[in-house]
């Protein structure tokens, strides 16, 4: 894989570098630094950025910006809701949200979870009744990232559900619809500035012209969806990775006992070469598989694994990289100043979000043939 950036790929990549926002740093922060209108077609506003590059950018934001739970809420934005209206939505879906999207002056929200369909998804509960003029949704979404705050909504029903996931259809679902209405979610452990709430459906009417994709399509919407989202949304803990270790290498070298630097003891030495391995083969996951989703797939290919060992592989090297973390610096690693638990209790959600870790294995093992 040729990894020579061009300048514009090198420019945007170091600008979201430097961005390191302080604490201030919300949605328009991101959105003055075009940080939504990456994926997007300059028609629409954007920067047209490919996938790779838009993982290259993404790692330089990362790094600079030290919310996670900001950038977190800015992939479930990029990928879950710009992506499936580029590929699916009509020209009028497109030219309604797409520029709005890309400014970050709409900000999308993608709603499948329900209470008794998580990890098995499209066996949803929600129903989109066929009306003379469209159809009307009902039904209950959790933990959607967002909600307090979206003005449009990506949401899943079925058709039909005893066509179990092949009657389920996607809709755009606007905030100010009457039938539509966000509650409170519970409270999350971590990834504080990423909000969250659940979507009731009561009565939704959606005319024909909120129906995203073709009727009964939602499967390989979300499909597709989950392909963007497990390859790039993130791509921001590589480079928040790359600056806990960089802190935690200055610490080593600067920190004495026993009247040594800590890092002279193998243990420490080690562990922080653990981390640097763990940085390194998340960064060439990441980008092998940002660079063959824009690769058109022949008809004959066998399904690509490299979403889910992104989604897994990043989520769980983050994990292990800031508790790391957390021992190099001792108790100052364990103080909420010193931001290391923070980072680390936002990692911890990114295992679940997307599919757990352990479903990113089944849907491996599944494409491998071993089901
Ligand atoms: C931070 C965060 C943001 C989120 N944002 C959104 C959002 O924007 N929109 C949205 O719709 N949802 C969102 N979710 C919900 C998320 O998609 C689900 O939490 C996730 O898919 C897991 O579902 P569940 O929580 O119901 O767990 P369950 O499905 O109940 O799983 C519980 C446990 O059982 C295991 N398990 C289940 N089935 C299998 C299996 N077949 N094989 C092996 N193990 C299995 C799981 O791995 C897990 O360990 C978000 C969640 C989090 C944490």
């Amino acid at each position: 894989m040729d990894l020579s950036w061009t300048p514009q790929q090198q420019e945007l990549h170091d600008r979201f570098r430097r961005c390191q926002p302080d604490d201030g740093a919300d949605w328009k922060t991101l959105a003055n630094a075009q940080v939504m209108a990456l994926p997007i077609p300059t028609e629409y506003g954007g920067l047209d950025q490919t996938p790779l590059s838009c993982a290259y950018a993404l790692e330089g934001l990362g790094y600079g910006c030290r919310d996670i739970g900001l950038l977190v809420r800015a992939g479930a934005h990029l990928w879950a809701v710009e992506i499936p209206l580029l590929r699916y939505g009509t020209r009028e879906q497109r030219q309604a949200y797409l520029p709005g999207s890309a400014e970050g002056r709409l900000i999308g929200a993608h709603a499948i979870t329900e209470a008794e369909s998580g990890s098995d998804a499209l066996a949803m509960a929600a129903v989109a009744r066929r009306e003379a003029e469209g159809y009307v949704l009902n039904g209950r979404k959790r933990f959607v990232t967002n909600a307090p705050e979206a003005d449009v909504f990506v949401v899943y029903a079925t058709v039909n559900p005893a066509l179990g996931f092949t009657g389920v259809t996607a809709f755009l679902v606007e905030r100010d619809n009457p039938g539509l209405r966000v509650e409170p979610e519970l409270r999350k452990a971590g990834l504080e500035s990423c909000p969250w709430g659940q979507v009731v459906l009561e009565e939704c009417a959606v005319g024909p012209e909120g129906v995203l994709g073709a009727v009964k399509q939602g499967s390989e919407i979300f499909g597709t969806v989950m392909a963007w989202e497990r390859t790039l949304i993130l791509a921001p803990l590589v480079g928040a990775m790359e600056r806990q270790i960089e802190e935690c290498i200055e610490r080593a070298r600067s920190r004495r006992q026993f009247g040594r630097r800590i890092g002279s003891f193998q243990s420490v030495s080690h562990r922080i070469v653990e981390m640097r391995h763990r940085l390194e083969t998340s960064r060439g996951l990441l980008r092998s598989a940002a660079a063959e989703l824009a690769r058109p797939r022949g008809p004959r290919e066998a399904p690509s694994i490299l979403p889910e060992l992104v989604k897994l592989h990043v989520s769980e090297a983050a994990v292990a990289t800031f508790d790391d973390a957390m021992q190099i610096f001792g108790a100052l690693g364990y103080t909420e100043e010193a931001g290391i638990e923070q980072r680390l209790r936002d990692a911890l959600g990114t295992r679940i979000s997307s599919g757990t870790s352990d479903m990113q294995r089944e849907v491996i093992a599944g494409k491998l043939g071993l089901k």
